[in-house]
């Protein structure tokens, strides 16, 4: 049994007033417990210690991004070292927006995810092809290879979290079917299977990122191979209590 797994990505937005505005919700929601769903939001690294300290402790926090090794003279960068400091316990890393916008490649996402694992961080390693990749029919081959790069460099699995964001349906509002999120998860998930272990396809949580919001959740959440979410928009608004509760 994977647990559901909810992440809220609030990628760059926010005041420290609209932070406390939104933990404020989260905390008097009335979500199921800890041992049906895990719920982590991701706040800019600014406000993780602010989000931290206010956050109900059944929720946790994570980072967007960090360092690819240790810390030293790499202006503008946090090292996986400083978030584990102040015990943030999770890392979003290898997002379609940082690869296409920051050019991260495979290769150094696969190397940054080995690194996060090493030093004791939980890690959401994001997968997902673009439009043009899934038009061609190379979604598999694209989402493969991104994996690949990170099975390479890992070999203990327990700790990660593969979310699998169609590049097409991030902020788009176009939401991926059910159907077409189950196929590219069970695919991975077989995927895994091949090439990692049994074990780690049948334990490790694949959650999809795309669009989703309080009232395609559910269907999504319903498919076999579909293990939670990685919510971006609406992660910002009440609706993602909805989506939480889209674990029951
Ligand atoms: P949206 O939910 O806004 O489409 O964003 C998804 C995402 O990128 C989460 O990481």
């Amino acid at each position: 049994a994977r647990k559901f797994f909810v992440g809220g990505n609030w990628k760059c937005n926010g005041t420290a007033e609209e932070v406390k505005k939104i933990v404020n919700t989260l905390n008097e929601a009335q979500v199921p417990s800890q041992d049906v769903v895990e719920v982590v939001v991701s706040p800019p690294y600014v406000f993780l210690p602010l989000t931290k300290s206010i956050l109900r402790p059944d929720f946790h926090v994570a980072a967007q991004n960090c360092w690819v090794k240790k810390g030293g003279a790499y202006t503008g960068e946090v090292s996986a070292e400083m978030l584990v400091n102040l015990d943030i316990p999770w890392v979003i890393l290898g997002h379609s927006e940082r690869r296409a916008l920051l050019n991260e490649s495979n290769e150094f996402v696969g190397d940054k995810v080995a690194y996060a694992l090493a030093q004791g961080l939980k890690v959401i390693a994001c997968v997902g092809e673009t439009l043009e990749q899934r038009e061609a029919g190379s979604t598999m081959d694209v989402v493969a290879a991104q994996t690949k790069a990170i099975a390479d460099r890992v070999s203990n699995w327990s700790n990660v979290v593969i979310a699998y964001e169609p590049v097409w349906a991030i902020g788009t509002g176009k939401v991926a079917s059910p159907a077409q999120a189950q196929e590219v998860h069970d695919e991975l998930r077989k995927w895994l299977a091949k090439n990692v272990s049994a074990d780690v396809a049948a334990t490790t949580r694949i959650i999809y990122g795309g669009s989703v919001n309080g009232g395609n959740c559910k269907e999504l959440g319903g498919q076999a191979d579909v293990d939670g979410f990685l919510v971006g928009g609406a992660s910002l608004k009440p609706e993602f209590i909805d989506i939480i509760k889209a674990a029951e």
